[in-house]
């Protein structure tokens, strides 16, 4: 046997499979077709996000690499959705393309057991429907005992731009797979087609920047990493516009030539990164579209033009680009370009991403039909242990849902399956509030301990944080404040004065009071970031306590009969997905809802809630009549 573990892939569901596979301790090669791409994002330079940056810490604690070269390689930090409660902070950070690709290599050559060969696969060696090697277009065999293909875009990849230029690519400037994805369908798994965008890049020396609205980053600092404090490089912000009226115009015009609208492109796109031409025929009444300016890096002046995703022509492209204010005179550098390719629906797989056709072979990221960088990462960390772990003989590792947002992602995929790419979102949890961004290290730490994936600093920095907070938490149990040292604090956040000594945790759950401020004044100088962790989960104690039975009533509500004709896109606390999909598929039961694609546990939870209380008015207006 030449390996344990055959990564195909070097993209982002690939690295965290081979640096997790090789972390667990199997001999793992990672195989791609070009290890200078190794970490290329193939579209925005940016990781994290609402629900993404949580995943990302969680690959973190479980020892991947993406939360480290996200600090790396970070030009601008923000954490989003801080005017909401701390439950649901998202850290984002704008990323230096190149940068960030170093980072990964650099990251991935320091794991023993990781070897690496730049070579395309074409083909994986079966017999009794068990993988155990694959073959390439070198004219070389590795025998292994588990295989995890991470192709991303790549498996019959067609790009295009208008309806004339359709180039068979994997993404702009790389080859696309071919052989492999038919000798897979030829082993029984099934394909279908999807479709994603990216925008045109610009030269930002050409854009009238002085004249845009500048977003700059949040001044805290803030790691991805639980393990490494990494400098950051120099900051850059982005800079904000829009579209107006001449670029609808420009682009309704142009619509036929567009490959999206001109019928060359058949597979369906990511509904939440829709292109500017879908933006246009679905919201013709929009007077704006919001355009951001994001910097590629730090040595370059190029920039991603986030929100104009587009497969019109080039020319066009341009003429759209011109007619935005601050970008009369750009100049493009990379025209944006649509691109289809295939992808096996993930319900053929496991629950530990194993195909269910052929033991020992694993997919992971764009090749089950999710989108992002995140959820790519969080896949490949779940086949990357388990690809390791049946090698080895070791424990399966499946992650509940209630445990992390990998365990949603992966649960989703293989019990829902997908119809148009996935994305996650924090309404794909009912446990939103257990899956935060600040406790992945609590929630992932005792499963990295026991499978050994941590070093040894790692896991004496992973406890000694643990360690921290709880110390923390037991402090604020035990030590009351009293009004002299309070008052001043709870009158500047306009919350009630106290008149006698408070314990310090009854005092930190109301909203309006912050821990940090309160232990500021018991002179605590240098707060860590621990005691962030601490005031949340004392503010949120209530909450996650009725979280947790509100999951057990969603458990028991399996038989609840819904009502027949019922409009459903009349139930705001629904998603708009959710609403749209059960309208259309008027289902009997909770649980037929539930296995509907784009019906999350939350919205069914939501769904319990509003015929509920359809069930209670409809009773009240017969007693009313009686
Ligand atoms: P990738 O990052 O695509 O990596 C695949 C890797 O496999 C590459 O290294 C490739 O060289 C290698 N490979 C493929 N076949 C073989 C083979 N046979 N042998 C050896 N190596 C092979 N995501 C969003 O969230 N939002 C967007 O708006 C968005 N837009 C996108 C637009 C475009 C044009 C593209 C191409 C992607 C876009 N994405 C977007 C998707 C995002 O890039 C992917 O979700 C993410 O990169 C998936 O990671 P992955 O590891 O699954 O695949």
């Amino acid at each position: 046997m030449d390996y344990d573990v055959v990564v195909i892939g070097g993209g982002h569901a690939g690295t965290e499979a081979a640096a997790l596979s090789a972390r667990r301790g199997a001999r793992t090669l990672l195989l791609t077709q070009n290890l200078d791409t190794i970490g290329q994002m193939s579209c925005n330079p940016a990781i994290g996000g609402i629900a993404k940056g949580t995943l990302v810490r969680e690959v973190d604690a479980l020892g991947g690499v993406m939360g480290r070269a996200t600090d790396r390689a970070c030009i601008q930090f923000r954490m989003l959705n801080r005017s909401k409660g701390p439950a649901v902070w998202s850290p984002r950070a704008q990323c230096d393309r190149s940068l960030y690709r170093r980072a990964v290599r650099q990251l991935l050559e320091t794991r023993p057991n990781l070897d690496f060969r730049q070579d395309t696969v074409d083909g994986v060696l079966v017999s009794d429907y068990r993988v155990h090697g694959v073959t390439t277009r070198a004219g070389a065999i590795y025998h292994t005992r588990a295989v995890v293909l991470t192709a991303g875009t790549f498996l019959n990849g067609r790009i295009h731009q208008g309806l004339a230029v359709a180039t068979p690519a994997g993404r702009a400037g790389d080859p696309p797979a071919l052989e492999i994805a038919d000798a897979l369908r030829r082993a029984g798994l099934r394909a279908g087609r999807f479709k994603t965008g990216t925008p045109p890049r610009i030269d930002g020396r050409t854009v009238d920047l002085y004249r845009l609205r500048i977003q700059e980053g949040d001044s805290d600092p803030f790691w991805f990493s639980f393990f490494e404090r990494a400098p950051r490089p120099a900051q850059r912000p982005c800079y904000l516009t829009s579209t107006d009226a001449v670029l609808s115009q420009i682009i309704q015009h142009h619509l036929g030539e567009s490959a999206l609208y001109g019928g060359a492109i058949s597979g369906r796109g990511p509904r939440y990164c829709p292109s500017i031409e879908d933006k246009i025929v679905k919201f013709p009444h929009a007077e704006r579209h919001q355009v951001f300016l994001e910097p590629e890096g730090t040595d370059t002046s190029e920039m991603y033009v986030n929100g104009l995703s587009t497969s019109l022509p080039p020319n066009v492209q341009l003429e759209f680009l011109r007619s935005i204010a601050g970008l009369e005179q750009v100049k493009m550098t990379r025209a944006g370009y649509a691109i289809e390719y295939d992808y096996f629906p993930p319900e053929q797989l496991k629950p530990t991403l194993e195909t269910k056709v052929l033991a020992g072979l694993y997919l992971a990221g764009q090749v089950n039909g999710t989108t992002g960088y995140e959820e790519a990462a969080g896949q490949g960390a779940i086949a990357g242990l388990n690809a390791a772990g049946s090698a080895l003989g070791e424990e399966e590792v499946v992650l509940p849902r209630d445990q992390a947002y990998i365990g949603v992602l992966a649960d989703d995929l293989v019990n829902r399956g997908v119809d148009e790419p996935y994305r996650l979102f924090t309404s794909r949890s009912e446990y939103r509030l257990l899956l935060r961004q600040d406790n992945a290290l609590r929630r992932m730490y005792p499963l990295a301990r026991r499978l050994g994936l941590l070093s040894t600093e790692e896991q004496r920095i992973a406890e000694r944080r643990l360690e921290v907070e709880e110390e923390i938490l037991r402090y604020c149990a035990d030590t009351s404040i009293g009004p002299q040292l309070a008052n001043p604090v709870l009158i500047a956040k306009e919350s009630a004065p106290i008149h006698h000594s408070v314990l310090l945790a009854d005092l930190a759950r109301r909203p309006e009071v912050s821990l940090t401020e309160m232990l500021s004044v018991l002179e605590f100088a240098h707060l860590p970031e621990e005691a962030d962790w601490a005031s949340i989960e004392l503010k949120y104690a209530g909450y996650l306590a009725r979280e947790r039975s509100s999951a057990d009533r969603l458990r028991q509500s399996e038989e609840f009969l819904l009502p027949q004709g019922l409009d459903y896109l009349d139930l705001h606390s629904l998603s708009f997905e959710a609403r749209q999909k059960l309208q259309a598929a008027q289902p009997t039961s909770l649980g037929q809802a539930g296995r509907i694609p784009g019906v999350s546990p939350s919205d069914l939870h939501n769904l319990v809630v509003e015929v509920l209380k359809l069930r209670r008015q409809s009773r009240n207006v017969s007693r009313e009549t009686v």
